[in-house]
């Protein structure tokens, strides 16, 4: 598994705390390109044996702002620290509308060309003043249009975003959100809670007062929402926040949740061997790293953490063990915990608390 970042943004959104610089001109992304392909020469060895789930994933910042032949090179560089292996189980690109909206389908069909067979889409909303609001780029109409553009030129994975909470998002809102996304028919959707992130600009606001974040019980009921449309229409549930037509579960996002190592590239970015945990600096254009080695039980904690976000669980005698029996027995006869082929996994009406069950037995 190798993950990409690309920490260029057009503009910065409010709720965001990713690491991101605004974009420079070609020249820093020259810059960032000859950084990469240098960290990428460093760690062949490493890409090249991070092939137990063998993905690529470009994500950021906004993919989509860099120029193809930049992205292009970098990728090849992958390649060739594989050994020339192009193919990848999975390969993704995040991409913003408005990118997409201007560099229509030629573009699309490059990243096609270049092997990207998964496009992720941050749309977060199909209400344009909730879109201003997060000071996205885009609006509905050419949200819309983007996702066209990514048909026509023949994706035939596409994940969508939205964000969920906001104290101005009414239900009445989200619901003609959830119907416009279903009726796109994505592959995938991510929807995620906003939550305030230290250094972002919606926690400068909330400390100066000029917002408040929505009640619990409005969070929750459009969470219930979200999981009942998305149900209906034949979605597969299968970590908290993510949704998928059986078949297209995400398989990178996915052994990331089971602790698969995978080879981080780029500022910012981070690795995981083991139990060796790496993390890049988030500085431009040269960037250093650190790394840490993590306890047997910090790799417990994480596992579980990890596991008890999707629908498969967690094994039963792994969660026992170090676990406060107690704790589990109590959330099993709750029903905050059920059964299933010899593993634990929290329920889907009880996934809106999953940090709370979670916190009960770390
Ligand atoms: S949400 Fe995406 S586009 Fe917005 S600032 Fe964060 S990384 Fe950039």
């Amino acid at each position: 598994m190798v993950y990409l970042h690309v920490p260029f943004c057009r503009s910065f959104c409010t709720y965001c705390d990713f690491y991101s610089e605004l974009c420079g001109g070609d020249a820093s992304f020259r810059t960032y390109a000859d950084a990469v392909c240098e960290e990428i020469a460093g760690r062949e060895e490493e890409i090249r044996t991070s092939r137990e789930v063998d993905t690529l994933y470009v994500g950021g910042g906004t993919p989509s702002v860099l120029p193809l032949d930049v992205l292009s090179r970098i990728v090849g560089e992958i390649i060739r620290a594989r050994g020339g292996v192009r193919d990848f189980w999975e390969f993704t690109v995040e991409v913003n509308p408005e990118d997409i909206f201007e560099k229509g389908e030629a573009y699309v069909s490059s990243l096609r060309h270049m092997g990207a067979d998964r496009i992720s889409m941050g749309i977060q909303s199909f209400d344009d003043p909730l879109l201003r609001w997060m000071n996205r780029r885009h609006d509905s109409a050419r949200a819309l249009e983007a996702f066209r553009t990514l048909r026509r030129a023949g994706v035939g994975n596409i994940s969508i975003d939205l964000i969920f909470g906001m104290p101005q998002l009414t239900d009445e809102i989200w619901m003609r959100t959830l119907e416009t996304a279903l009726d796109l028919s994505p592959e995938h959707i991510s929807a995620y809670q906003l939550s305030v992130e230290p250094g972002s600009a919606l926690a400068r606001m909330e400390s100066l007062g000029t917002w408040t974040a929505a009640s619990e019980t409005q969070c929750m009921q459009q969470y219930g929402m979200l999981c009942e449309a998305l149900s209906e229409a034949g979605y597969h549930h299968y970590e908290v926040s993510n949704f998928a037509r059986p078949g297209f579960e995400a398989v990178h996002n996915s052994a990331y949740w089971r602790r698969v190592p995978y080879v981080g590239l780029g500022p910012g970015a981070h690795s995981l061997s083991g139990n060796v945990r790496r993390w890049n600096s988030q500085h431009m254009p040269s960037y250093s790293y650190e790394s840490e080695t993590l306890s047997p039980e910090q790799v417990r904690l994480e596992t579980i953490m990890l596991s008890l976000r999707t629908d498969t669980g967690i094994s039963e005698d792994f969660l026992r063990e170090g676990t406060d029996n107690q704790s589990v027995d109590r959330l099993l006869g709750e029903g905050a915990l059920v059964r299933a082929d010899g593993r634990l996994c929290i329920p889907e009406d009880r996934f809106f608390v999953s940090d709370e069950i979670i916190r009960e037995l770390v």
